[in-house]
């Protein structure tokens, strides 16, 4: 086992009373976006939401995460599923890696397939922009639907 590796969540605000369930089922299972700490030790640092539209709280609580030695930054997955998804999300992105050099994952638990399903119908993710955005959290069929 390599040493720890220590990340943070930044959830969007709309989902703040969500209690992480799929979040840490899929840190635990290194599924979606954490199948890239498939065999190492991960530890969580901080977690946190964005605070609200327009996302008050990105600019501040990547600060906190690194002074618990955060080295990864990932966005929930409900910032990219979400009706709509975060409009913000690349701006939040690119002003983390700049601002604070720290690495920036889009999602953390695999995009549940209804989730994928309906943003396929609404063509909400058409835009090139989304496919390198979606790309740690689309994973499987299979794996999609035991997160429905
Ligand atoms: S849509 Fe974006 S800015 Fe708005 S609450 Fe969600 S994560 Fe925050």
């Amino acid at each position: 086992m390599e040493s720890k590796i220590k990340i943070g969540i930044i959830i969007c605000d709309r989902y703040r009373t969500c209690a992480g369930g799929k979040c840490f089922r899929a840190l635990r299972n290194r599924e979606g976006a954490f199948s890239i700490y498939e065999g190492k030790d991960v530890e969580l640092v901080g977690y946190t939401t964005c605070d609200g539209c327009p996302g008050g709280n990105i600019e501040y609580t990547a600060d906190e995460m690194m002074r618990n030695g955060a080295e990864v930054i990932h966005f929930a997955t409900g910032m990219l599923v979400g009706y709509p998804p975060c409009p913000y999300i690349e701006t939040f992105k690119n002003f983390l890696e700049h601002r604070y050099r720290i690495k920036v994952v889009s999602g953390t638990h695999p995009i549940p397939q209804k989730y994928r399903d309906t943003h396929f119908e609404l063509g909400t993710w058409n835009d090139i922009k989304w496919q390198a955005l979606l790309e740690p959290t689309m994973t499987t069929e299979k794996i999609r639907k035991a997160y429905d």
